[in-house]
């Protein structure tokens, strides 16, 4: 297994496929553990490295995950068969933006990894399938040492993109459903816990 994921770690880098900081997934697998996490959702599967990684975990975690692009899809589906991991995860191959989840699922944590100027409206469309006392994660939320810091960006594309995870930390700080706490590991993670009503 160790070396699956080592050969993984080369394909993305020599490929330019992005990946999770390795301090970043080893924070979120000791969540899981910590949190007894049995059924997460992640937006943003790549070529499965975070999505294997979380699966190996503990023994009772079953992922979901969601890719868009056919080429990473159909990587993540090896890479998950070659780690014999096709019983815990299960592959979507679609936009997670357009993809109807049945209305009975739910999961303990959702960890949102995809397209950076849409984490809002992933956040929206997905905490309906969060249990109640669910949480939401989200990588990338530094973005490079940009956030924070858009003003002196002079490329307007990426400044719009930096604008827009601005504005997600502003939705996230300002949102009284959840609880945010924001971890300055990796390239930035967010922790969103689900308030429970009394
Ligand atoms: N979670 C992966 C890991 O750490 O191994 C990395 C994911 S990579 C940063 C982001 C992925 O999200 C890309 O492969 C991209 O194709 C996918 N993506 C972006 N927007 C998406 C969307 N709306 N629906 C599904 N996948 C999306």
């Amino acid at each position: 297994m160790k070396e699956k994921i080592m050969a993984m770690e080369k394909y993305a880098e020599e490929e330019n496929v992005p990946i999770i900081e390795k301090k970043s997934i080893a924070f979120i697998m000791k969540y899981i553990q910590d949190n007894n996490v049995k059924n997460i959702l992640e937006i943003g599967s790549a070529i499965g490295y975070s999505t294997i990684l979380m699966a190996s975990a503990k023994n009772d975690v079953y992922v979901t995950t969601i890719e868009r692009d056919e080429k990473r899809y159909m990587q993540c589906l090896k890479n998950v068969k070659d780690c014999e991991m096709d019983k815990k995860i299960n592959v979507v191959y679609q936009d997670a933006l357009e993809l109807n989840l049945p209305e009975d699922t739910s999961f303990d944590l959702i960890f949102i990894d995809a397209a950076k100027g849409q984490y809002t409206k992933f956040f929206e469309k997905y905490k309906y399938f969060l249990k109640d006392n669910g949480t939401i994660i989200t990588d990338n939320i530094k973005f490079h040492g940009y956030v924070g810091n858009s003003d002196a960006i002079e490329s307007s594309n990426l400044k719009s993109l930096v604008q827009k995870i601005e504005g997600y930390i502003d939705f996230l700080k300002n949102n009284t459903e959840f609880t945010t706490t924001f971890y300055d590991i990796g390239d930035g993670l967010s922790v969103s816990k689900k308030n429970i009503n009394e």
